[in-house]
């Protein structure tokens, strides 16, 4: 289905009540279990906060970020769960030269691997800083969170959406913004009155609650107009990536061949070990 076609109200969205959440880390260890990611190399205290992992990365797609503060003279903790917000119109996408993202109907924005020539243009673009590089490998391909694709369109919720015993309800946006506002409504002391990613960056639909305002939590503030209308005018005044349409058709170029290079490199690297044993 093409991305015009798609019904916002009706895609899968997680809505993240972080008043719930316990910080126990369910949906980091669901995620990593899911996609078969490796461990990292953890320390305690990172410097930033409790949170382990000290950051996203290419093994880690969803992180529970720690955030400390005072409330009538106590200290109390608050826990929310980072990953992909899965935009309504996503810039990843829209800057992609050669069209390695894809809006789904069903929600998730997923990534084609085999379509990536690595130009890293979706991790300049993102407002949310989410793509992550492979830089363990020879010809690094970008990776995040997947939105569970394999699992919604096969009709079964996110992994971490089915781990999480308290935080994480999943279903129609349009029925995730009404939970949303019942509870704010209901329990107005409990919630500050804002659905972060009902409007952000177009609307998202990784939607969240909470008590704090958004900015004590580090939540970034991010402009409500869908961003591919200018993502374009953005990546031009990175420097180095200066565009004109024949230097983005070089670049294209560039990588496609580097690409097609460190691939015959790999194969040739496989073959020779085969034929030493
Ligand atoms: S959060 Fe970033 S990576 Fe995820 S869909 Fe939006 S623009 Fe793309
Ligand atoms: S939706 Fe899937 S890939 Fe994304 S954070 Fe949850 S478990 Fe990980
Ligand atoms: S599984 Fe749920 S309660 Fe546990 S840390 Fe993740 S979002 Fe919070």
């Amino acid at each position: 289905m093409s991305a015009g076609a798609i019904d916002y109200s009706k895609t899968k969205t997680f809505l993240i009540d972080t008043t719930k959440c316990t910080g126990c880390r369910g949906c980091q260890v669901a995620c990593k279990q899911w996609n078969q990611l490796k461990a990292e190399n953890t320390t305690f205290f990172t410097g930033e906060g409790y949170q382990n992992p000290p950051g996203m990365s290419e093994f880690t797609f969803t992180r529970v970020k720690f955030k400390d503060y005072q409330k009538h003279g106590q200290n109390e903790f608050a826990f929310y769960k980072e990953m992909c917000m899965h935009c309504n119109d996503p810039a990843c996408a829209s800057v992609c030269p050669v069209g390695a993202f894809e809006k789904t109907a069903e929600g998730p924005v997923v990534y084609h691997s085999k379509k990536c020539i690595g130009c890293r243009f979706c991790m300049v673009a993102c407002p949310f800083g989410i793509p992550k590089y492979e830089w363990s490998k020879a010809f690094p391909l970008v990776k995040k969170c997947t939105g569970c694709y394999s699992r919604v369109k096969n009709g079964l919720d996110p992994a971490c959406a089915t781990a999480c015993p308290t935080a994480i309800t999943y279903g129609p946006r349009d029925e995730m913004i009404k939970e949303a506002e019942k509870r704010m409504s209901a329990r107005p002391d409990r919630y500050v009155k804002v659905v972060y990613g009902k409007e952000e960056a177009g609307g998202t639909t990784v939607l969240y609650l909470t008590q704090q305002p958004l900015d004590e939590l580090g939540f970034k503030p991010v402009t409500k107009r869908p961003l591919p209308s200018y993502t374009w005018q953005a990546l031009r005044l990175v420097p180095g990536i200066f565009l004109t349409v024949g230097g983005t058709l070089s670049l294209i170029t560039w990588f496609q061949h580097r690409k097609d290079r460190v691939r015959k490199e790999e194969e040739e690297q496989k073959n020779r070990k085969e034929g030493n044993q």
